[in-house]
């Protein structure tokens, strides 16, 4: 049997060039002095599969998946975890010595670990928490504030049938709004977030009605490009506990890392400042 010296580890999506988890996950292996590598992989729909069963062969340990992988890697693994079953997604691969391939999704743990660590003593039942967009990143939000307790949440998206079914599939604590009262919902809002691709570079910005923001509430956008979105600016004028989307970046791969080589790393400001 082929010895491997050191384990790797990687990130595939397509097109991948613009991912900042290589630079993460290398800067934790330098500081706690790991021998291991992060390789990123752009990796066509049609090779997924291929790709994936022959990693374990050359010494990877597991991978992260993202953008257009996440859904359909579910088919390929052999085990999936309940949180990531519900997701309906996957956003890391652990390749287990017994062969399987283990499937699990770590966004909602990155996003509340991320608000709690952003915006100390932040609770999910203090109040409505407005969430903004029902796409992929939204179904990883919603799963988790449910799980730590959340009472009572606002789902706005542009095309309202999409905020419909999550709700049916999360329930009765999902409250959908239109997106025309998305205004109504940010006034309502003890915690708002945007899962919305609005306000990223590239995309238009994000024009729902801002001024009800109340003083105090905790506003938390996922976008990380730019780190200061006008979100993040407006709340932060009205008195809001700002938290931006990087360290959810962040915190994602925390349990990934600890399952791949072993050590639990930390998130503070030199490993934002590795990636920045
Ligand atoms: P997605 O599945 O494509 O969903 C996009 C969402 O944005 C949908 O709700 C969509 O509404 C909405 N949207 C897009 N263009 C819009 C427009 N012009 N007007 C109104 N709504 C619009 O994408 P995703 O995977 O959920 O990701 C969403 C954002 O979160 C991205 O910017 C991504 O980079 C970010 N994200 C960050 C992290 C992190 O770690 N910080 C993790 C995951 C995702 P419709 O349903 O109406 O199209």
């Amino acid at each position: 049997m082929t010895q491997h010296i050191i384990p790797l580890a990687g990130v595939i999506g397509h097109p991948i060039a613009h991912s900042k988890s290589p630079r993460l996950h290398k800067h934790w292996l330098k500081k706690h002095g790991l021998p291991g590598d992060y390789i990123p992989m752009d990796v066509k729909e049609a090779d997924l599969e291929q790709v994936i069963r022959t990693l374990p062969k050359a010494g990877f340990v597991g991978v992260n998946i993202t953008i257009p992988h996440k859904v359909s890697v579910l088919q390929i693994a052999d085990l999936v975890t309940d949180r990531a079953t519900l997701i309906g997604a996957a956003n890391t691969l652990i390749f287990r010595k017994d062969g399987k391939i283990h499937a699990d999704n770590t966004d909602g743990y990155g996003f509340i670990s991320n608000l709690k660590q952003g915006a100390p003593g932040w609770r999910a039942d203090t109040g409505p928490v407005t969430v903004l967009g029902a796409g992929g990143a939204a179904r990883a939000v919603i799963s988790s504030l449910i799980e730590v307790g959340a009472k009572e949440i606002l789902l706005t998206n542009r095309t309202r049938p999409k905020a419909e079914g999550l709700q049916a599939e999360f329930g009765s604590k999902v409250r959908v709004i239109d997106w025309v009262q998305a205004g109504n919902a940010i006034e309502d809002a003890a915690t708002l977030i945007n899962t919305t691709s609005l306000g990223m570079e590239g995309q238009p910005e994000l024009r729902v009605p801002l001024d009800g923001l109340q003083r105090g509430s905790v506003v938390t956008d996922l976008v990380y490009t730019p780190i200061q979105t006008h979100l993040l600016k407006t709340a932060e004028q009205a008195g809001c506990v700002t938290v931006d989307g990087l360290g959810m970046l962040l915190h994602q791969a925390v349990p990934a890392f600890e399952r791949w080589f072993g050590i639990r790393p930390v998130v503070d400001v030199e490993t934002r400042a590795a990636i920045l």
